[in-house]
């Protein structure tokens, strides 16, 4: 789960790490209001959408009066931004910050994410804030550091001395202010289950001071029990409404832009009969996982999340029967048949306990546009002569 900036920024002030002085509004008169409370001279007025770069795309300005806060929000607030990381539709804005304009001695880059490979949180920092980090770790890999911190030790005095020293500062008190900055921020990742945690730019102010201009929080949704309060900054209207609803019955749906839809049960069955689908020269419509609930009533729910994308000209439904008998799964899909209006060719393969007869109940329910598959490559491949009209 992702939170906006305003968010991450609160959640970096309750631990300390420094940010500018900001107001989250939703209304032009309110932005006006929170920059004069702020106070000024200059403000920053920033569109709060969970996607990156908002600067280039018109969604960060600098007003350097209250009748330019006006003037800004007007233009921001309701726009629809398209940015580097939001597909050609955009986000439309719906939130603003208002912020204090910070002075900007120097930007960096620091983030810490999970370094999968040593299998422990890392501190990722660079001099090029502001940047893309991609590109910079493309063009100029020698100007990010990484600094693995393993969290049986927790943060330590090196780690902090090897990230100031790696961004080549020097000043004494500066070196201090940026390894209390870290520390802080590894606080903040460990306590709350973050995912990944960016911040970009990160700046230096005219009294060797660094504060978080930008913030960029994720979760592992897995650990959201224990944090109630950053379950309830999620925004519903940041996330795609199919996934959401997929959710609510205990569905993982990710839309995909192809045009066989298909239903599974388990990950690595999702990605076997993806691969599977292109090898026979089609493409997936999306990726459904079912999980250990493949009953009538979710596949009905799935077929209808699955159809609701004009693209799909066939479901291909793989399902593997272990703890769920195939012969039950067979009757949920003939049921969900009945309960949702399925228009495409639905090709179903089952395998697992009792397969032969959840084949014969199939077959046996006679359904128009339901086509039994014997293994994986034969439903892939009926699938994909059924999404093509063969
Ligand atoms: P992003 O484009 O979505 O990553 O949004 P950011 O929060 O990083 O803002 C984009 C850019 O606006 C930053 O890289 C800064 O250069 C600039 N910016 C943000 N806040 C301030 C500020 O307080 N003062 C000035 N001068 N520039 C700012
Ligand atoms: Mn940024």
């Amino acid at each position: 789960m992702n939170i906006h900036e305003y968010q991450a920024k609160q959640i970096f002030a309750k631990y300390g790490v420094p940010t500018p002085k900001g107001i989250m509004v939703e209304s032009v008169p309110a932005a006006v209001k929170a920059a004069e409370e702020l106070g000024g001279p200059v403000w920053v007025v920033k569109a709060q959408i969970h996607a990156g770069g908002r600067g280039l795309g018109g969604g960060v300005k600098l007003a350097k009066s209250l009748e330019e806060v006006r003037a800004l929000s007007e233009e921001i607030l309701g726009m629809t931004l398209v940015t580097h990381q939001t597909d050609a539709a955009g986000k439309l804005v719906q939130k603003l910050y208002i912020e204090d304009g910070a002075d900007i001695k120097a930007e960096y880059y620091l983030s810490v994410v999970l370094d999968r490979k040593l299998e422990m949180p890392s501190i990722v920092a660079s001099t090029e804030g502001g940047m893309n980090i991609e590109d910079v770790a493309e063009n100029t890999p020698e100007k990010i550091i990484k600094v693995p911190v393993d969290p049986a030790i927790g943060f330590q005095g090196f780690h902090g001395r090897e990230l100031a020293f790696g961004l080549g500062i020097t000043d004494k008190a500066e070196q201090k202010n940026i390894i209390n900055f870290a520390k802080k921020l590894f606080k903040v990742y460990t306590e709350n289950d973050a995912e990944m945690i960016e911040i970009n730019p990160l700046i230096r102010n005219g009294n060797g001071e660094f504060l978080a201009l930008d913030g960029k929080m994720g979760f592992d949704n897995s650990a959201l029990g224990r944090h109630p309060d950053i379950e309830a900054m999620r925004d519903l209207s940041e996330e795609d409404a199919d996934e959401v609803e997929a959710a609510k019955y205990g569905l993982s749906y990710v839309a995909l832009d192809g045009e066989i839809g298909c239903m599974v049960n388990g990950a690595g069955l999702a990605m076997g009969t993806m691969d599977t689908i292109n090898h026979m020269g089609g493409t997936p419509a999306n990726f459904l996982d079912v999980g250990g609930s493949a009953n009538a009533e979710t596949v009905a729910k799935g077929f209808e999340i699955i159809l609701r994308n004009p693209n799909v000209k066939a479901i291909f439904v793989n399902i593997f029967g272990g703890i769920v008998r195939c012969d039950r799964i067979a009757n949920g899909i003939i049921e969900a048949t009945k309960l949702t209006d399925v228009n495409v060719p639905v090709i179903v393969r089952l395998d697992g306990t009792n397969a032969p007869e959840a084949s014969e109940i199939l077959k046996k329910a006679n359904i128009a546009n339901l086509i039994v598959g014997d293994d994986l490559a034969d439903g892939a491949a009926k699938a994909v002569a059924a999404a093509k009209g063969n």
